[in-house]
């Protein structure tokens, strides 16, 4: 049964991306049971380059563990191809890029922050 025919049309795609979960480990039998891609059509997810994505991130936005789905993801190394959690590798590698960013701003305020304990003790 492909579930993708099986589920009333959206009026729009909506991009839902999913808070990770920060759990990347591989899916356990009963999670990827619920997976509803592993009941849908290969080729939804793997959109031409160019071609509008809309009908797999209709799918994810459903499915009940997108969120798992992203971590893993975004974990995968090499990175994986086609639609994972509604996201495509371009959404994928933002979200990459913008956790990177906020690691360097953290890590330069800590950097500040224990600059300025240090002039504190020699002052
Ligand atoms: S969220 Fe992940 S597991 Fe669920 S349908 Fe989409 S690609 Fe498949």
């Amino acid at each position: 049964m492909r579930i993708a025919h099986a589920l009333p049309a959206a009026p729009a795609p909506v991009l839902r991306i999913p808070t990770p979960a920060d759990d990347s480990r591989p899916l356990t039998i009963d999670e990827a049971a619920l997976s509803l891609c592993s009941q849908t059509d290969p080729e939804v997810w793997f959109p031409e380059v160019g071609q509008p994505a809309r009908e797999a991130k209709r799918i994810c936005a459903a499915c009940p563990i997108a969120a798992r789905c992203l971590a893993i993801a975004l974990a995968s190394r090499p990175r994986v191809e086609g639609i994972w959690a509604g996201t495509t590798e371009h959404d994928r590698a933002r979200i990459l890029a913008a956790r990177n960013r906020e690691a360097r701003r953290q890590a330069a305020t800590a950097a500040l922050v224990a600059d300025d304990a240090d002039l504190g003790e020699v002052a």
